[in-house]
């Protein structure tokens, strides 16, 4: 056939680069102690950029999980099937340890360098995330049981990515995932009605009850909250017995999600399942919040991926197309969509390195830095993956027609944006909690306030800002929640960038999150892209412009 047409004025794909050559991440990464780790990091950003890695993460959104509750023959097996590329993207998440393995990693640091190849790794699929997420967040909670843990916890920290129902102890690997969520409460977890009932002499319980949300249920242990004779409690329950048959958990069905749908989320039966308690009865929900919150970290490196893989996506599309004689990057009005895009996407990542930073020292004992993150983490929470759709969406909007089309990534990006602000606490939750940290637990406004100190006297309206707060959090009423988080997390956003991020960022990011204009409209609007005239657009876009292999 000949061709009829040219193509022309289409940017080249976007693969073939270093999802890692990120300013941001790179410089909080050392900053935050893992400088030793940045080799490998940069390698699995080739990776993640690779044309072979987009390809996995398509195919494995495209050709989602199946549910097989049946054999041939009529018997129950409740497996899932995944597509080849799922255990791709498994097999590179579990072998560059971004699951358990820093429990195991003595080096100080080994939390934020598995942040950051959770970060660069995520640009090639969020959905395996979830197992990979819920397997490093298990150990804290796990330890509660110093025998399970002792037995459990080198193959959960293991880099081998084993697949299948099998005895937990003969694998070269395992997985993990959490079971609370049922019908009638996700937020209120004291509303559980699933049973856990003592088995006399065999030192575990029998559970029986249902489940409404169940992710990644092909892993190997499930971290489980039941009603034991003494309250509720939490449990840990294998898929496969250590005997080799199969523990009475049962798939119902797989969700038909919005987004995410490379990962499997079920709804569960449990018939009389083996299980074994982890910490004391009636102690569940205080076991948990553990594991919750360790996921709760990822809920916001996962935002911080998603934000800076749409924001790259726009500027390279952006540096690439024209109309009206000029290329888009360079209209002054796409300009500043562009860099108020850029610093919201480098602000997030700045907050989760640094939580993660905070994550390292706790593990190793630092009460201060707990502190701190007890509070930072539950604003951050809510404040980030609040912005997520929003971001998402305008991200798109820069690729005009061919960012709703589904080939050009965003579509994926823009269903994914919501999941994190509902897991691990929705929006309210996460508010209230933040709330609750602030009012009871004095030492962590403390911690919170030291931190923002240090970046005092550089930029007044930071220091206007930090004032502000402490007015405004004088009246921590309820209805209030939500304002307060946000309020928080700004400010911390902006103590970070004003004391380590780039001049141009940090100045965009507090002319308009922290402006106090009180005269006329306020300097920055509610829409992105309306960051007030005289910020360096170029050198915020810039950073976020992919070099590509041409
Ligand atoms: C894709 C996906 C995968 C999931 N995977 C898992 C999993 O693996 N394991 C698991 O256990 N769960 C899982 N969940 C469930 C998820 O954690 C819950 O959906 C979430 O915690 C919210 O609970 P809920 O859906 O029951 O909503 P509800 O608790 O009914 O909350 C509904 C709304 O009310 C708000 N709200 C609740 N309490 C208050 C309050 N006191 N004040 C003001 N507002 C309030 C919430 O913020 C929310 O906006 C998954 C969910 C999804 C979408």
């Amino acid at each position: 056939m000949p061709a009829t047409h040219e193509v022309f004025n289409q940017p080249p794909e976007l693969t073939g680069y270093d999802v890692a050559e990120d300013s941001a991440m790179l410089d909080a990464l050392r900053r935050e102690g893992a400088g030793w780790a940045e080799d490998a990091i940069r390698k699995l950003g080739r990776l993640a950029g690779s044309a072979e890695a987009r390809e996995w993460g398509r195919q494995a959104n495209e050709h989602g999980p199946v549910l097989r509750t049946h054999d041939r023959f009529g018997n129950r097996i409740d497996e899932v099937e995944f597509h080849p590329a799922w255990h791709e993207l498994m097999t590179v998440a579990v072998g560059h340890g971004l699951h358990a393995a820093p429990w195991r990693d003595e080096r100080p640091g080994a939390h934020v360098a598995r942040a950051a190849g959770f970060y660069v790794w995520g640009a090639a699929d969020a959905g395996h995330c979830c197992p990979i997420s819920m397997t490093y967040a298990i150990v804290p909670a796990l330890r509660h049981a110093a025998d399970l843990a002792g037995r459990f916890e080198p193959l959960l920290a293991a880099q081998e990515y084993d697949f299948g129902l099998r005895p937990p102890g003969t694998k070269r690997g395992l997985l993990a995932g959490m079971s609370m969520t049922e019908k009638q409460g996700g937020s209120d977890v004291r509303a559980n009605t699933t049973r856990a009932v003592p088995a006399s002499a065999a030192g575990h319980y029998l559970l029986t009850g249902h489940k409404w949300f169940t992710s990644a249920p092909m892993g190997d242990l499930f971290m489980v909250l039941a009603q034991a004779p003494g309250g509720l409690s939490c449990f840990l329950l294998p898929r496969v017995l250590p005997d080799g048959t199969r523990n009475g958990m049962r798939l119902q069905r797989l969700k038909d999600k919005l987004g995410n749908r490379s990962n499997a989320s079920a709804e569960v039966e449990y018939d009389e399942a083996v299980a074994w308690l982890v910490g004391e009865e009636g102690r569940g929900v205080r076991t948990i919040i553990e594991m919750v919150n360790m996921t709760r970290l990822d809920c916001v490196l996962g935002t911080a991926t998603g934000m800076r893989a749409g924001v790259t996506l726009a500027a390279h599309h952006a540096a690439h197309r024209t109309a009206f004689d000029r290329k888009l990057a360079d209209q002054p009005l796409m300009a500043n969509v562009l860099a108020d895009l850029a610093i919201e996407s480098e602000a997030t990542t700045m907050a989760a390195f640094r939580l993660a930073g905070a994550t390292d020292r706790a593990a190793r004992g630092d009460g201060q830095e707990a502190a701190f993150r007890r509070l930072a983490l539950a604003a951050t929470k809510y404040w980030a993956c609040k912005r997520a759709p929003a971001h998402a969406a305008e991200a798109l909007e820069c690729l005009g027609g061919n960012g709703y089309v589904e080939e050009s990534g965003m579509p994926r990006l823009y269903r994914e944006a919501p999941l994190q602000s509902i897991w691990e606490g929705s929006g309210n939750v996460a508010a209230l909690d933040a709330l609750r940290a602030l009012t009871r637990q004095p030492e962590v406004a403390e911690a919170f306030f030291a931190e923002l100190g240090q970046a005092a006297g550089a930029d007044s309206r930071l220091d206007r800002a930090i004032a502000r707060l402490r007015k405004e959090l004088s009246d921590p009423a309820e209805e209030r929640a939500r304002h307060l988080a946000e309020a928080m997390a700004l400010v911390l956003q902006g103590a970070l960038l004003v004391r380590h991020g780039h001049p141009a960022v940090a100045d965009a990011f507090t002319a308009s999150r922290l402006g106090d204009d009180t005269a006329g409209f306020p300097g920055w609007g509610h829409a992105f892209g309306t960051l007030p005239s005289r910020i360096d657009t170029a050198a915020i876009v810039g950073r976020a412009t992919p070099e590509i292999a041409t």
